[in-house]
């Protein structure tokens, strides 16, 4: 579905409220004669956020520089909170908005908590007040005041000045973050953490952010819609991961997120207990004759062994065991005794793809899931493979998505 314009319908869409950002047929024609982006309408909503993505220049850049006016559109309107930002202050705009580009584009010659503070400073804070507000920011994003602010930027690694490059950013409050490949520069393992640690605070801080990604991953992982886009700033699709997955609009979109989308898409899908495979439960003081039997009817190898009302997972059963049990006369035995424990376990609030990477990475054949310490069923490839084939995280307000 192609979000035409940005006004279909979805959960977190009221007619009634101004998005945050709206491009109304925006076009940027540079002085060369380029023609980066030809005509985009897009809405942001308030508290979203929105990932552009797409190949090498197709117009993100620019589509995100227009929003502060570090790049001035030449056709269309660029609306902040209601406001043609053409009739704005730029310096002004430009407090509302912060901006992270990457390697957080610090000062070298300023100290980390200088680096901070040069919002408070243009607004004439003083310098306790400055003080304070870049100590804060620093803890904020995870980084020591005592330790790290009188440094200089050379002093941190990739991912501490990305920190403080969105510490700088969060300086004045804005309620609009615009970030430009914010992680593009730091390692795999760093800037997983820095994504998650990224998407916890703009969320809990109620920020709007458009966020320019080259990495599709990463905008899976991140936003709440994602806008895919081809040369000329051309909006291909523009909708939730689950959707943008499950439901590629075009060819252009199909190419694009490529063949592997399915693996994509387990990062969008949650576990859901209906789909888990329930083998039968036993008791650790149920008898081997009797576990032995409720194996055979049911037609399983193997048993989950719970305890209490609870359902607390002790561990599972092979049927063998209890066989080789019977036969050797000992009908005294208990399922206990032949229980072994689950090497692993995962939480139901995790998603496919990490219940799934932990089955291949652990060469498992089923992983029982949890909910907090309450078992709730066993996870299998087949379960992945039927959860893949249904229906993803629906986040449009109809349902949004069809099965495949
Ligand atoms: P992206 O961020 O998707 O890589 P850009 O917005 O940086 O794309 O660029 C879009 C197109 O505009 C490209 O063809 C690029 O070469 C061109 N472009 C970007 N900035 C300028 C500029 N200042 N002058 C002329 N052309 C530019």
């Amino acid at each position: 579905m192609v979000d035409e314009g940005g006004y279909a319908a979805g959960p977190a869409d009221r007619a009634d409220e101004e998005p945050a950002i709206r491009f109304e047929g925006v076009g940027k024609r540079y002085r060369d004669g380029t023609e980066a982006v030809r005509e985009l309408t897009m809405d942001v909503r308030r508290g979203e956020l929105v990932a552009l993505v797409g190949p090498s220049g197709c117009g993100k850049s620019t589509i995100l520089r227009m929003v502060n006016r570090l790049v001035e559109p030449t056709s269309g309107r660029v609306l902040v909170d209601g406001r043609d930002t053409a009739h704005v202050d730029a310096v002004e705009l430009r407090r509302g908005i912060g901006y992270v580009i990457q390697a957080g584009g610090l000062l070298p010659h300023r100290s980390v908590r200088d680096n901070v503070a040069t919002v408070p400073k243009l607004l004439g804070w003083d310098a306790p007040a400055r003080r304070r507000r870049a100590d804060e920011l620093l803890e904020l994003v995870g980084l020591d005041p005592a330790v790290h602010g009188r440094r200089y930027p050379a002093e941190l690694s990739g991912g501490q000045q990305q920190r403080v490059g969105v510490a700088r950013a969060l300086a004045a409050d804005p309620p609009v973050l615009l970030l430009d490949e914010p992680f593009g520069a730091v390692d795999p393992v760093v800037r997983d953490r820095l994504q998650a640690e990224f998407r916890r605070l703009q969320t809990e801080l109620g920020k709007t952010a458009l966020f320019v990604t080259h990495d599709l991953d990463e905008a899976v992982r991140m936003a709440d819609r994602i806008a895919v886009l081809s040369t000329g700033g051309h909006l291909e699709q523009h909708a939730s991961p689950a959707e943008l997955l499950s439901e590629p609009a075009t060819d252009f979109v199909v190419e694009f997120v490529g063949s592997d989308r399915g693996l994509r898409r387990l990062a969008v899908t949650p576990i859901r207990p209906e789909d888990l495979e329930a083998p039968p439960v036993l008791a650790p003081g149920d008898g081997v004759a009797y576990a032995s039997t409720a194996l055979e009817v049911d037609g399983r190898s193997w048993g989950v062994v719970l305890e209490g009302e609870e359902r607390r997972l002790v561990g599972w059963v092979p049927r063998g065991a209890l066989t080789e049990a019977m036969r050797r006369g000992d009908r005294a035995g208990r399922v206990r005794d032949w229980t072994q424990p689950f090497p692993v376990a995962v939480q139901r609030a995790e998603t496919m793809r990490t219940a799934f990477s932990t089955l291949l990475a652990q060469d498992l054949r089923f992983l029982p899931v949890l909910e907090g310490e309450e078992y709730l069923g066993v996870l299998t490839a087949e379960v992945v493979h039927t959860a893949l084939r249904g229906v993803p995280v629906a986040q449009g307000a109809d349902g949004g998505v069809a099965a495949r």
